[in-house]
């Protein structure tokens, strides 16, 4: 840290200040600058300064920093909003990943970080007001044409913001570690569904029901123990129940998830690879985890019929499934073309809008209760 302050130092001006915030952050006050060119000019400047190896004994030490600047104009009222807007550019700086760079606060970015902010309030009161529900979307068999299960989807109910979709709270509860209470909450629920209908509809004995696990969830240490106690709770032994998980989960310690994966596999859980092909992963991955399914992403689904390479990628992953024993599950089937192309392909079974859209618990009761012929040429509603 002396040897970096050193450094910065040396890209300053007598003028300029230099403090240490804590950790690895420090802040800089350049005095009496004409433009923001000043500071662009001297963040470039620290930055190639950072470039060079810093020498550690008989190592060499390589570094690089994200900066925010913020501009002290007269509406700053005190010096913490000046520091507190320079921080809120910094972690954009931060968050774009690129080593070396630089923002500049603006208002828009304070609007979205107060908003997330507020956000973020709101979801940690949203799960003890219980304003989240369970939608499902029915799962269909493309042999039979039946309903064989529902794969659970989270909605919440804002009394602010309406009914907000889980790609855009999701992140944000995994950011602030809500996810895991969140996640259980989820796992119960949609367990518990599963089984009443199970217990009051004997022809649905067999239903199954998939549960999308984030990462940050599953990686909690306690994720194994919940997922017992809810087996336990329900005296049940997990048959039916799948668990769905994305391919970033490979950018991870892969010992510890193989034994995670084997752990959750052995409590008669089934697990499925979701939104396939869109993230990264290694096909030899696929052969050393006990994975049961691969959820053909609705990018490759939509394309069909259209040419180009993307179409042929369902005919690959349905090929890829088949020879490494898993089933392909298609996902946003939204035409009959669609549905007829991937049941040719040999994909199991399928969701989409074209069968039906998630549904709140008592319409997916309705349906059934009263389920369609999928198979034939009839346009759902
Ligand atoms: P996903 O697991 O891949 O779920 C499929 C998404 O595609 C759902 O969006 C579903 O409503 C939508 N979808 C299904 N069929 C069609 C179709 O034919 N056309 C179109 N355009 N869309 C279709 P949703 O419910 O907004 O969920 C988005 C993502 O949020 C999910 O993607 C999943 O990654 C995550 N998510 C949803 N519920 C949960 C949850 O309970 N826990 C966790 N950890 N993540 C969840
Ligand atoms: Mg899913
Ligand atoms: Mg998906």
């Amino acid at each position: 840290m002396i040897a970096i302050s050193r450094r910065l130092e040396s890209t300053l001006r007598g003028s300029d200040i230099i403090g240490r915030l804590g950790g690895d952050e420090f802040v800089v006050l350049l005095q009496k600058i004409h433009s923001i060119d000043d500071a662009i000019y001297v963040a470039k400047r620290i930055n190639k300064a950072l470039k060079e190896p810093f020498n550690l004994e008989e190592h060499q030490l390589f570094t690089s920093a994200s900066i925010g600047i913020a501009q002290g104009t007269s509406h700053y009222d005190n010096a913490d909003e000046l520091l507190r807007n320079a921080d809120i550019a910094m972690y954009s700086a931060k968050a774009q990943g690129r080593e070396g760079d630089y923002i500049i606060f603006d208002r828009e970015m304070y609007e979205q970080v107060s908003e997330k902010l507020q956000m973020e309030i709101e979801l940690r009161q949203a799960l003890e007001l219980h304003e989240f529900q369970l939608y499902y979307q029915p799962l269909i068999c493309l042999t039979s044409g039946m309903l064989i299960g529902f794969e659970a989807l989270v909605r919440w109910f804002s009394p602010k913001r309406g009914i907000v979709s889980p790609g855009v709270f999701i992140p944000i509860a995994e950011e602030m570690g809500l996810i895991v209470p969140l996640g259980h909450w989820i796992l119960q629920e949609a367990t518990t569904q599963l089984l009443h209908w199970r217990r009051a509809y004997p022809f649905a004995a067999a239903l199954k029901m998939s549960v999308n696990l984030s990462i940050p969830q599953l990686q909690s240490p306690g994720f194994l123990t919940c997922l017992d106690e809810i087996l336990q709770q329900q005296q049940w032994d997990g048959q039916g129940l799948q668990l769905e998980i994305t391919e970033s989960i490979f950018m991870e310690d892969l010992e510890g998830l193989l034994s995670l994966l084997q752990a959750i596999k052995q409590r008669g859980v089934e697990l499925a690879l979701d939104d396939f092909g869109t993230g990264y992963s290694c096909l030899s991955y696929l052969h050393r985890f006990p994975l049961d399914h691969l959820k053909i992403d609705r990018a490759f689904v939509s394309c069909i019929g259209q040419g180009g390479e993307q179409s042929e990628i369902a005919a690959m992953v349905i090929n890829l499934a088949q020879q490494l024993g898993m089933t392909a599950i298609a996902e946003g089937i939204e035409h009959s073309h669609q549905r007829d192309h991937l049941q040719r392909l040999g994909a199991t079974s399928a969701q989409g809008y074209w069968f039906a859209k998630p549904l709140n618990a008592e319409a997916a009761e309705q349906l059934l209760l009263h389920p369609l012929p999928w198979l034939e040429q009839v346009e759902v509603a």
